[in-house]
């Protein structure tokens, strides 16, 4: 019944809006948000007590996966799963917590993670960017990007450093920043998929009230990564119904695509490649789900996360490569929505941890923390 719901908000409210999608993101982005507030679906592992459902990593598994489905891929449905929020909601200044989390779950209000920096990327312990507290706010400068959500965010979760310069991941905390304030610079980048909303931020002497600190000082960075391992997982969910839902589509249009008097699916040539990817997704879905449900009672699941994530995307984006070529030149256009959904699953070998980072993460669980820093130049 759940799963259902997810996907009547898919076929029902956001795939009729394909083609205005094209035309103007963003409005389609806000009546999808404030829908899917509506419906329940922006805050399914949310506390009930802030507007969300309390439920399961498997419910949010699920909901990822119906909604990576939709013509309109991930950058204007599903982006409002964070469970970024759920830390937000776990170490966040009560009040401040109360303000934004029943906006966030409604769909009023989005928020972005700043994390990244441009002179760091992958090396999340390089950041510049720092908060000084003075009296009882804090004061931001340095520069985030690429981050999602440059046009609709309202605010920012930011890693800033408060220890001093070198103290690594130690010296660093998470604050809420809302985009209006003054300092506050936002750039934008045209993204290979269009509708992300890619960009930079330019904090300069951004002053926030002290209550804006999420946790305390220097555990930012472990509190984001408390939601890692899970969003590792998740992400990808997305990809699997992306990609799945391409492939059923493909499958029907190579049974009614005739071409030397014949359909295309009963050429070797075709079918194989789709029995191939089809074999390929269904088997890491069933890897995925696994995994999912381990992370529901064990916390440990950083390698087979990061597994996950990686064979589960390349898996993904493979079988969306396939449906681009059984479609010919149709598959190569917007008439069908393949190539959006290879331009769209392509970003997660990128982004939220590179394909080569998380096999660093897996070769540190394999090999160990030693071999792990030797890689990383850190011995
Ligand atoms: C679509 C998209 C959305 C994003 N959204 C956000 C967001 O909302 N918030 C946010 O904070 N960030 C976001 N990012 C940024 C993302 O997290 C970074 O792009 C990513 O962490 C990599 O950093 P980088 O791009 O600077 O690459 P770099 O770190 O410069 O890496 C360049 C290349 O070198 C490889 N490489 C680097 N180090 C190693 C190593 N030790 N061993 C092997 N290979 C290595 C990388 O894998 C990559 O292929 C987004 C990125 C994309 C593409």
């Amino acid at each position: 019944m759940f799963r259902k719901s997810i996907r009547d908000f898919v076929t029902q409210v956001a795939d009729p809006l394909y083609f205005e999608a094209k035309k103007n993101p963003a409005g389609v982005r806000k009546k999808l948000w404030l829908e899917a507030g509506r419906r329940g679906i922006m805050g399914i592992a949310i506390p009930e007590k802030y507007g969300g459902q309390g439920g399961s990593v498997l419910m949010q598994g699920i909901a990822k996966e119906e909604l990576g489905r939709s013509k309109l891929v991930a950058t204007l449905v599903p982006a409002p799963l964070l469970t970024i929020y759920e830390r937000f909601a776990e170490y966040g200044n009560e009040a401040v917590v109360k303000k934004w989390m029943p906006k966030f779950m409604s769909g009023e209000a989005q928020c972005g993670i700043g994390s990244t920096e441009p002179q760091s990327g992958s090396d999340i312990s390089g950041f510049v960017t720092t908060a000084v507290k003075k009296g009882k706010s804090y004061i931001l400068n340095g520069e985030k990007g690429p981050v999602s959500g440059v046009q609709s965010a309202e605010a920012y979760f930011i890693l800033a450093r408060t220890g001093p310069a070198g103290s690594g991941a130690k010296g660093v905390s998470m604050f809420l920043v809302e985009t209006g304030r003054p300092g506050v610079e936002l750039s934008n980048f045209k993204a290979m998929e269009e509708t992300w909303e890619l960009g930079g931020i330019k904090l300069d002497n951004v002053e926030i009230p002290e209550e804006n600190l999420i946790g305390q000082e220097g555990r930012g960075f472990y509190q984001m990564m408390g939601s890692l391992d899970v969003e590792r997982i998740l992400l990808p969910m997305g990809y699997i119904g992306g990609a799945m839902e391409s492939l059923e589509e493909s499958i029907e249009y190579a049974k009614s695509r005739v071409v030397w008097k014949r359909p295309i699916a009963s050429f070797e040539g075709v079918m194989f490649p789709l029995v191939e990817a089809v074999t390929r997704l269904e088997t890491v879905r069933c890897y995925a789900y696994d995994v999912m449900r381990t992370a529901e009672t064990d916390k440990n699941v950083t390698k087979y996360a990061s597994m996950a994530r990686w064979i589960v995307t390349r898996t993904a984006l493979d079988a969306l490569d396939t449906c681009i070529q059984v479609n010919g030149a149709q598959g190569y256009t917007d008439q069908v929505p393949h190539e959006r959904r290879y331009r769209w699953v392509r970003s997660g070998l990128i982004g939220h941890g590179t394909q080569e980072i998380q096999k660093l993460v897996i070769g540190r669980e394999i090999f160990g923390k030693e071999i792990y820093d030797l890689a990383l130049g850190r011995k």
